[in-house]
């Protein structure tokens, strides 16, 4: 394989658009049991993960989107002890969480080989975070899980596929009315919610289903990463208390410089700037 080229804008959209990566390396490629899985050496983003044809996670840029699904749930809710991740099978969002000390994780992820290979090929990623003794991960369906558990979470963390695929169940009411039941007073749900620039309709359909399932307060956050190509990526943000998304940068930092976490991306000022729309997604909700 000369190129691997993704064609996810060019199969929603159809609008003749894909993004190439040149390949150094193929590392691995084959079907799981749930979906087709590719990982490769390119010369800038180092090694690329891609599940059913669409990239989910590079060695070069991964810290922007692990970083603020981490950290913004969590710094905003401000006396988290306990998280449940839904997919996140690279360990890029795990180990951000993990870099709170006094917070437990719980990991569902539905395909052990996407854990597997990231152990083997994104250690930079994952690092030693699936044998963390504050983690606990275990393999299932992320819908039947929050379908049928009783255990509560202070901040639910969904790192998903696109909503095709095994993925698609995580983008149901159903599926964000068992988040919220899943909460605890106060408690926040993140979701991965595509690129509106080229995936419009999730943010409004998002919308609609996060209040379908009964979330008080519910908006996006927006970061960019450069290989979700398309500008700013959404993320979904369902809660019952409008107050955790209105801290200041000053609340913010008074915390998070006591925590001592290095990051790239992440900063107070980002924090609360995360939360700032434009236009062309302000008018989708
Ligand atoms: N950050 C990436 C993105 O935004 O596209 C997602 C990366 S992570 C590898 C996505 C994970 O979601 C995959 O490992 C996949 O197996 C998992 N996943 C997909 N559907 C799932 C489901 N129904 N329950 C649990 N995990 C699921």
């Amino acid at each position: 394989m000369k190129f691997y080229e993704e064609k996810l804008h060019a199969g929603i959209v159809n609008k003749g658009y894909a993004q190439k990566f040149d390949v150094e390396e193929v590392l691995f490629s084959d079907k799981t049991e749930f979906q087709e899985l590719v990982v490769f050496k390119n010369p800038y983003f180092g090694n690329v993960m891609a599940l059913d044809g669409v990239i989910q996670v590079t060695e070069r840029d991964e810290f922007f989107y692990h970083e603020i699904m981490a950290h913004l749930p969590i710094m905003a809710h401000g006396n988290v002890s306990n998280v449940l991740i839904i997919g996140g099978g690279d360990g890029g969002v795990l180990r951000e969480v993990l870099a709170h000390q006094d917070v437990a994780v719980t990991m569902v992820e539905l395909d052990s080989t996407v854990v597997d290979i990231s152990k083997k090929y994104f250690k930079s990623i994952c690092a030693d975070a699936f044998d963390n003794p504050r983690t606990n991960l275990m393999f299932a369906d992320g819908i039947k899980y929050v379908a049928e558990t009783t255990n509560k979470y202070d901040v639910i963390i969904v790192d998903s596929t696109d909503p095709i695929g095994v993925g698609e169940v995580l983008f149901t009411i159903d599926f964000y009315k068992n988040c919220r039941r899943c909460l605890t007073t106060g408690g926040i749900l993140i979701t991965q919610n595509g690129v509106p620039f080229f995936q419009p309709d999730e943010v409004s359909v998002t919308n609609n289903r996060m209040k379908s399932a009964g979330f008080k307060d519910n908006t996006f956050a927006t970061v960019p990463v450069p290989t979700y190509v398309g500008g700013l990526m959404t993320l979904g943000w369902g809660c019952d208390d409008p107050q955790n998304r209105q801290k200041t940068c000053e609340q913010i930092g008074k915390k998070w410089n006591t925590l001592g976490i290095t990051t790239k991306y992440y900063n107070p000022q980002i924090h609360v700037s995360s939360f700032s729309l434009p236009n062309y997604i302000a008018d989708l909700l």
